[in-house]
């Protein structure tokens, strides 16, 4: 596993896979980015050449569908294309990690075999639904029940927030829901909803700041009846699981955050060369040169630690505070160079046409989502013994 801590040393498979994910993200995302983003459209075209890459089925074994990498595979897809296009990135990570992960980790044989060919084909799309208006990052606040009746479970609550839970390709939402109580404490279950289910509603999309082209949606759940069998994992260790999902998908919204990070640098460094003031490229201004190795800096930090965060999962050893320190330095250096490269850009980079100004937009969402960076600090200081 050490060669995972060297950002200079991959292994040629992964190098191999980073390139392709590069050149596809250039040549295919690239150019339609913009317009989704304008368009708050979902790019569903950009969806299926993912699809045909394998990239929703790469942390799958292959006879579930997958392509039989891991997850630090797909976190180098995620970085690759979060260089570009943020919304893309999203739709795949929440695809992988938060639609067809707990299948995978949770799910009995029936269930896997059923949902996970499916979603890790990438013609389909999974959501995880565990946020609601009363409970975001105080997620176990979940008002959602779930009754059994006549061999089935009956859904009844709201959610909110919900990535990838109303394209036309959304298939399976697994949502969180309160299943009953034991010793005054609730039991959160997670139970998989098949769309569509007579009485489940994806409500309008959000107006959102950032993640124009990527799918946002409140859920509703009104008397939804679903197959006692639909449960995911044991009743009552829902939000537990959850936690579990979420320690991972922390280290792919940092790798996502990374390719925000360098991307940035990456389109600075161009523009610092081309731009003239006072006669010479702003580049040659140490003001301008100081500022993007700042950038460079903060993005191969915060790659060294999601590389370290994946290194400690795949071997099997403790990684939940790697993975709090890697989400917490990686979506603040996505956030400082989206800053600093929207300056860099001058006004051209407060016009949406250029892509720094874009991830302005788009970045601060990873401070936010799976968990916010109170919750990262939170996680350290509790694994540090406070
Ligand atoms: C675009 C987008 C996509 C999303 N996708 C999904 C999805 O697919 N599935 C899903 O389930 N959820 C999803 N979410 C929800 C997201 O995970 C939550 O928004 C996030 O966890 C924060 O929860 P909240 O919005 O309820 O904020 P709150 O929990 O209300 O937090 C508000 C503020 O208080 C702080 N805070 C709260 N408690 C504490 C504390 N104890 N100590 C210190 N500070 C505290 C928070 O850090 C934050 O700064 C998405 C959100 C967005 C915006």
């Amino acid at each position: 596993m050490s060669e995972f801590l060297s950002t200079g040393t991959l292994p040629d498979h992964y190098q191999q896979l980073a390139k392709t994910v590069r050149d596809f993200a250039r040549s295919v995302v690239a150019p339609v980015s913009a317009k989704h983003d304008r368009e708050h459209s979902f790019p569903y075209e950009v969806v299926a050449g993912m699809a045909d890459m394998g990239l929703f089925g790469l942390p799958f074994p292959e006879e579930y569908g997958g392509m039989g990498g891991d997850y630090f595979a797909l976190c180098l897809a995620l970085e690759e294309l979060g260089k570009v296009d943020q919304s893309v990135a999203i739709t795949l990570e929440a695809g992988v990690s938060l639609g067809a992960m707990p299948v995978y980790r949770f799910g009995t044989d029936a269930q896997k075999q059923e949902w996970l060919p499916l979603l890790a084909s990438g013609k389909a799309l999974g959501a995880f639904g565990l946020t609601e208006a009363g409970g975001g990052t105080d997620a176990g606040a979940t008002k959602t029940t779930a009754k059994r009746d006549d061999g089935h479970w009956v859904i009844n609550g709201t959610k909110q927030f919900i990535t990838n839970s109303g394209t036309d390709i959304t298939k399976l939402v697994t949502v969180t829901a309160v299943t009953g109580e034991v010793d005054g404490r609730k039991q959160i279950s997670s139970i998989l909803v098949p769309v569509p289910t007579a009485g489940f509603t994806a409500e309008p999309a959000y107006d959102k700041v950032g993640w124009n082209a990527s799918d946002t949606h409140p859920l509703s759940f009104d008397d939804v009846r679903v197959p006692e069998e639909n449960i995911l994992g044991d009743e009552g260790r829902g939000y537990a699981n959850f936690l579990r999902i979420l320690d991972e998908g922390r280290i792919a919204i940092a790798a996502l955050s990374v390719g925000v990070a360098q991307g940035c640098v990456d389109e600075c460094v161009k523009y610092a060369k081309e731009r003239e003031a006072f006669g010479a490229a702003i580049g040659t201004n140490q003001a301008i040169a100081f500022k993007i190795a700042r950038m460079e800096t903060r993005a191969h930090v915060a790659r060294a630690t999601y590389y370290d965060a994946a290194a400690l999962m795949l071997s099997g050893k403790p990684f939940k505070k790697a993975a709090a320190v890697a989400k917490l330095v990686a979506s603040e250096a996505a956030m400082d160079n989206a800053r600093d490269a929207t300056q860099v850009f001058g006004g051209y980079g407060f016009m949406n046409e250029y892509p720094v100004a874009r991830h302005y937009r788009d970045s601060k969402i990873l401070e936010i989502g799976e968990g916010t960076t109170e919750v990262q600090l939170m996680l350290i200081a509790r694994e540090a013994g406070l």
